[in-house]
């Protein structure tokens, strides 16, 4: 059976592996049952992206690549300016993982037939789009070994756990491998 990937988790996975299963699990959980504050600003950020109306605009739409085997969803393709969007509520330091997700979209999309002539993240905390380059070849080779590791990975492997993320994670009061 083919195993497709969600681009959520590429992000995910260089964060902790481990956060992949946990999103798992509390993504069916009830929303009284957990939902931490990074979870409700996320929920936040959701309902702005959903609530602009522009009819230029194609919001959440579903993309796939059928050559890396992933899947998700898009933020935001502006239709008038062939621009691909990523919303986060805050890009003051981009992570690799950003750049990794978009990235993946815009393959997706460019697989799909759609021309992307642009790529941008969206602050949410500073309300400013913030323009990046399209990705070059070896950026995207990049991002095809990084998908193969994760599609690859072992998870029932031992992790490293990094005390700094975990004061960070979202899951940190359900995750029972730290004990804080
Ligand atoms: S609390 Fe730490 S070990 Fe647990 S999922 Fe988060 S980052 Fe990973």
């Amino acid at each position: 059976m083919e195993f497709f990937l969600a681009i959520t988790t590429l992000n995910d996975f260089i964060f902790c592996p481990y956060s992949i299963y946990l999103h798992e699990i509390y993504n069916y959980t009830k929303e009284d049952t957990y939902h931490s504050k990074s979870q409700s600003k996320g929920r936040r950020l959701h309902d702005f992206i959903e609530n602009d109306t522009n009819p230029n605009d194609w919001k959440s739409a579903f993309v796939y690549s059928e050559k890396l085997k992933i899947y998700g969803k898009i933020d935001d393709y502006d239709t008038a300016n062939r621009e691909l969007i990523e919303y986060k509520s805050t890009v003051a330091t981009a992570f690799k993982g950003y750049y990794y997700q978009i990235w993946a979209q815009y393959l997706c999309l460019s697989e799909m037939g759609i021309i992307v002539e642009k790529l941008a993240f969206y602050d949410f905390r500073v309300s400013k789009k913030i323009e990046i380059p399209l990705p070059s070849n070896d950026q995207l080779l990049e991002l095809e070994c990084h998908v193969r590791k994760v599609q690859q990975y072992d998870f029932n492997s031992e992790i490293k756990i990094n005390p700094n993320k975990c004061r960070r994670c979202i899951y940190q009061n359900l995750c029972e491998k730290v004990n804080f």
